[in-house]
């Protein structure tokens, strides 16, 4: 992981220490300069602040093309009336919210049963802020399982490691970093771009909590091989007795999968998965807010990380990182399922990955790009430049041009041990059209005709190399 230097987070709108307003709309006897990183000392009128706020915010661009982001950009107007209604609603006050509680409960069932579940009645899981919380969760039930069979045993507890592809999510290192748990990353190699197994024996020993497999890799789109992976913990379990669990890391994938690759096999099905997490904002189709996690069982999530509150005089079994969330989020969700239902999530996903491979086959088709994934897993793709192609600019000179145009597409480097390779990815979801998509194409057309009328190669530092995190 990369580490922001702390100057960094000092926004160029920062660099001043008063916020001028327009004398537009300054009303009599207000103040015409407002700090900026104090606390204003009197109050503004409504519409002032507002203005402000308002003002500042739009500098952050236009959510359409930002083709960066996994993230929801746009929800419908009855959800935008539902997110209004309920902005009050506190997710952890069960008693107060019964209904947004119980519909919480029918959200993480309705996923429970799509990811099939063995037993829905054996199942449990829950709402979170998003896929890091739900992948902490996640993490944390394989460590607290692995530290009670340990100590049940007699034997030593402090030194878990959790085996993943170097390409994870940030969140995975966190996980680690904050739960001392030492991560145990299997390169990524041109052979071998996702985790499948390979060489998965020279990581797995006694102290291994669980492996970890990502249905959409960040970098890339692609699924790691939750098939291969099984089987390989089969084997290994066979010759040395270790019986090693996965998790999931669904965030994107497992709201694509189960409509657009229903024979696909990576959930409950596989034995070894223990746990999957989503992110309802990404693929969910939910504005920025929500994640999910579902257990197999509830053997397999160990109560002594359940915490219990009141709930209509009765008990309800609470697992959370966050105490207060927004309940607004949820309601969205289950807005959404009944909204789309299977066959809508099929049609919307299914539309997207179709713009996906639209796009990339006809970036393939350019000449100087080369495809690693093509965007029909999730609807994400990326590509390189092809080996020796030019010397004269580089896939963040393209990034830049594009962003002149007001298009996000960013390029950066693949994870660590193929850290010297550039890629650039673009991220396809719902409001990216075929029309958007053509447009967006004449753009990467254009600039990459000027790019290659150079005749000698960009400086350097025109180039923003840094700024992209998954
Ligand atoms: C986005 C993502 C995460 C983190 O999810 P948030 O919902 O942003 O917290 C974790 N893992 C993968 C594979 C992701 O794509």
């Amino acid at each position: 992981m990369k580490k922001v230097q702390l100057s960094r987070l000092h926004h160029k709108t920062n660099i001043e220490p008063t916020i001028s307003l327009s004398p537009v709309f300054v009303r009599p006897g207000e103040a015409t300069d407002l700090p900026k990183f104090e606390l204003p000392a009197t109050m503004s009128e409504p519409q002032t602040a507002y203005q402000i706020v308002h003002d500042e915010s739009i500098l952050d661009g236009n959510s359409r093309l930002n083709l960066a982001t996994f993230v929801s950009t746009w929800m419908d107007d009855y959800a935008k009336k539902l997110y209004l209604e309920s902005a009050d609603k506190n997710m952890i006050d069960k008693d107060e919210y019964p209904a947004t509680a119980a519909i919480e409960e029918r959200c993480w069932r309705m996923l429970a049963n799509l990811w099939h579940v063995p037993d829905i009645d054996d199942t449990i899981g829950t709402s979170t802020i998003g896929s890091s919380e739900a992948c902490m969760l996640g993490g944390l039930a394989l460590k607290r399982l692995w530290q009670e069979k340990r100590k049940a045993e007699g034997k030593p507890a402090d030194k878990p490691n959790l085996i993943m592809s170097a390409a994870v999510q940030v969140v995975w290192e966190k996980f680690c970093n904050y739960w001392d748990v030492e991560p145990r990353y299997v390169p990524v190699t041109p052979e071998h771009l996702t985790l499948d197994g390979y060489d998965l024996e020279k990581y797995v020993d006694e102290n291994t909590i669980g492996v970890v497999s990502i249905l959409g890799q960040t970098f890339t789109g692609l699924y790691d091989d939750a098939v291969a992976i099984s089987k390989k913990l089969d084997e290994i379990q066979e010759k040395t007795g270790l019986d090693v669990k996965m998790h999931i890391d669904g965030a994107s994938g497992a709201m694509v999968a189960p409509f657009c690759q229903p024979d696909l096999l990576w959930d409950f099905k596989l034995d070894r998965v223990n746990s999957i997490s989503t992110s309802g904002h990404k693929y969910g189709l939910v504005y920025p807010g929500v994640g999910w996690v579902v257990w197999r069982n509830t053997k397999v999530l160990p109560e002594s990380l359940i915490f219990h509150v009141s709930y209509l005089g009765g008990d309800m079994p609470t697992l959370a990182l966050n105490f207060s969330r927004p309940g607004s989020q949820v309601l969205l969700q289950y807005y959404q399922f009944l909204r789309l239902g299977f066959e809508g999530y099929r049609e919307v996903q299914q539309n997207s990955i179709d713009v996906a491979t639209f796009l990339s086959s006809e970036i393939a088709k350019l000449g100087p790009f080369e495809l690693i994934s093509k965007g029909d897993t999730i609807p994400v793709f990326a590509w390189v430049m092809k080996d020796g192609y030019t010397e004269n600019w580089s896939l963040y000179d393209l990034a830049d041009r594009l962003r002149m145009k007001g298009w996000l597409v960013p390029a950066y480097p693949m994870a660590d041990n193929m850290a010297d390779v550039t890629l650039q990815r673009i991220v396809v979801k719902l409001g990216m059209s075929h029309d958007l998509a053509v447009a967006l194409l004449a753009d990467i057309k254009a600039e990459v005709a000027n790019l290659d009328a150079l005749q000698s190669p960009l400086p350097d530092e025109f180039a923003n190399k840094s700024q992209f995190h998954h």
